[in-house]
């Protein structure tokens, strides 16, 4: 109640200083676009509803955690295909006062009754095909934690309440958004599985048609369902009508009559929403070159396994070394990182990680020596995973110490939306929430109009495995929200969608900030390399045809152009409080930054 009155306070206060005139303020206001420059706070996300909204609550007084919260949540209208209260995610926070950085593991979860087999077919035993059957079933949703993080961050760091921040989202899937050619292209690439479910096909296609591009669409269940949470709160999501939704859904998906595959059913209950909690984790933090590097622990790989490269790296003067055999470097680095990886990282609750082990200078040093200045190899080429045992400052012996070192199959996507938002005081967040694939498990809660995530699909089949599927275990992720500061006190944030791709795509922006000198906006839109020891080094589009791709080739990578890596988004401060907020210019459509005031 008292946050209300505040609010309202604020808002007779803004209104009467603009009719006074005196709120240059909002004038000021930069418009939409890849990069914005100003003062005052800033926010960039993949899409120009969701940054206004998060500027406005800016404007109206909220703090970073407060703007993050409602951006996320209109993300959850205009990127349904993304993010959204059906999925997880991770969330960093900077607070400037307390001068410290704060991770929130809102990781969606297996449920009790899963078992290691999850994906094999009950029929034949055999593993279960990835697209459509693992991903479309109820099998794949895990219990979404993402409500939950945006709740706890308003309790503990936000000022407004849920009610206020979700208000503009309300609107939007009310009044509708215009649907944009991202937006269209995303139902058009799931068409056959959206059509399989009587709910997603109701929402999605109309009539059996794609909505129209420039049309209004209107998501008036999803409205509903913000209400019904803003006015009740948590427990009708966790412990009420909507979890009942969910678990119906999951239980038994709304397939068609005779759908194109087989639609399996999940095994989540009422006592799986019920049990759900959040962690609040210990960050991890990467030296490189003078900057400190905070980002996600597990049951994210995303800045164990980049701070890992950044170590092996480090060791390499890649600003003063021609920028082919820097980034061949790179690519090299991965190499190694991807294989401990895949051999060491899952649900630090359900594995013992020797992480000190993997991050330490001893272990960098020593498995820097097979880089050399040529690639790997060709095509089949893999790195193995090392030994970090023997660097680890803790004596006792792991669990891991017979695993295989096995590269299993990364499906990798382009979905996933990361947003970053600070504000006057200079808190920061930077978040990355997901449903996993673009379309998540592709099921509409029938009646509360969002996606389920199909998150369980990130664990490793194969069992045993530090990743294989467990009851109340969190598949690996590769979200890789970071947060840094640089030895003159520029703060910077940023992050990117795209599965596994996500920490080649936050390493190419670290280093292309901290090495190669550019700006936020140019690290951003700067082409992207992935290696993720899977032999070949994905690359955009037509990158393998120019200078610096030939010259890669001649080093003997071989480079595999993909539609799109990242979309990601960012912001710098720097220490005169100036800050540059970019989006992305071209992938997914192109992105949207914003600033709370122009520089005068
Ligand atoms: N599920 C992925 C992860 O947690 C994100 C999905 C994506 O970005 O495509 O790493």
């Amino acid at each position: 109640m008292y946050k209300r009155i505040r609010v309202a306070a604020i808002a007779l206060c803004v209104g009467l200083m603009v009719l006074l005139g005196r709120l240059p303020l909002l004038a000021q206001t930069s418009v939409p676009g890849i990069v914005a420059i100003g003062i005052g706070g800033a926010v960039a996300t993949v899409d120009t509803e969701a940054t206004r909204i998060g500027i406005d609550i800016l404007q109206r007084g909220g703090n970073a955690i407060d703007a993050a919260v409602a951006t996320a949540a209109a993300l959850g209208v205009v990127e349904p295909f993304s993010a959204g209260i059906g999925g997880g995610g991770f969330m960093l926070i900077y607070q400037k006062a307390e001068n410290r950085v704060i991770s929130i593991d809102g990781r969606e979860e297996a449920p009790a009754a899963t078992t290691v087999d999850l994906f094999n077919d009950p029929d034949t035993g055999e593993l279960l095909p990835f697209t459509p059957n693992r991903i479309s079933s109820g099998l794949a949703v895990g219990v979404p934690g993402t409500l939950l993080t945006w709740t706890e961050a308003l309790d503990r760091y936000g000022t407004l309440s849920l009610s206020e921040v979700l208000a503009p989202a309300i609107a939007l899937a009310e009044n509708g958004f215009r649907a944009d050619p991202t937006f269209v292209s995303q139902i058009r690439a799931n068409q056959e599985r959206f059509a399989a479910f009587t709910s997603t096909r109701d929402l999605y296609l109309p009539d059996g048609n794609l909505p129209v591009v420039g049309g209004i669409f209107k998501n008036p269940d999803q409205a509903k369902t913000y209400r019904l949470v803003a006015d009740r709160g948590l427990n009708v999501f966790y412990r009420g009508e909507i979890g009942e939704a969910i678990v119906r859904t999951v239980q038994n998906p709304p397939a068609i009559e005779n759908p194109p595959f087989p639609v399996l059913p999940g095994r989540m209950t009422m006592g799986d929403l019920d049990d759900y909690d959040l962690h609040i984790r210990t960050p991890i933090r990467t030296d490189y070159r003078g900057y400190q590097l905070y980002g996600m622990s597990l049951p994210s790989s995303g800045s164990i396994t980049g701070g890992q490269v950044l170590n092996l790296v480090e060791g390499f003067d890649l600003g003063a070394i021609d920028r082919p055999a820097a980034l061949n470097k790179i690519i090299e680095a991965e190499r190694i990182a991807f294989a401990d990886r895949a051999a060491f990282l899952g649900d630090p609750e359900f594995v013992d990680v020797p992480l000190p082990g993997l991050l330490s200078e001893g272990y960098a040093d020593l498995r820097r020596e097979e880089i050399g200045v040529q690639a790997l190899g060709g095509r089949e080429a893999r790195a193995a995973a090392g030994n970090p045992l023997p660097f680890q400052r803790d004596p006792s012996p792991s669990l891991t110490e017979t695993v295989a070192a096995t590269a299993i199959g990364d499906h990798e996507g382009v979905s996933t939306t990361h947003l970053t938002v600070s504000d006057r005081l200079g808190n920061v967040v930077s978040y990355t929430l997901t449903i996993e694939a673009t379309g998540g498990s592709g099921i509409v809660v029938p009646g509360y109009g969002f996606i389920l995530n199909n998150e369980l699909t990130d664990f490793d089949p194969a069992s045993p495995h530090p990743n294989s599927p467990e009851p109340g275990k969190r598949p690996r992720s590769s979200m890789a929200p970071t947060i840094a500061f640089a030895p003159d006190g520029t703060v910077l944030a940023y992050g990117s969608p795209g599965g596994s791709t996500i920490i080649t795509t936050v390493l190419g922006i670290t280093t292309n900030l901290i090495d190669f000198g550019m700006s936020i906006d140019q690290a951003i839109a700067a082409p992207r390399l992935s290696q993720r020891n899977g032999g070949v080094t994905q690359v955009d589009s037509n990158f393998e045809l120019t200078d610096l791709g030939q010259a890669l080739t001649a080093l003997g990578q071989v480079l595999e152009p993909v539609p799109e890596i990242g979309a990601a988004t960012g912001i710098v401060i720097a220490p005169d409080g100036r800050i540059t907020a970019a989006a992305e210019p071209n992938r997914r459509g192109g992105g949207a930054a914003m600033v709370v005031r122009s520089p005068t």
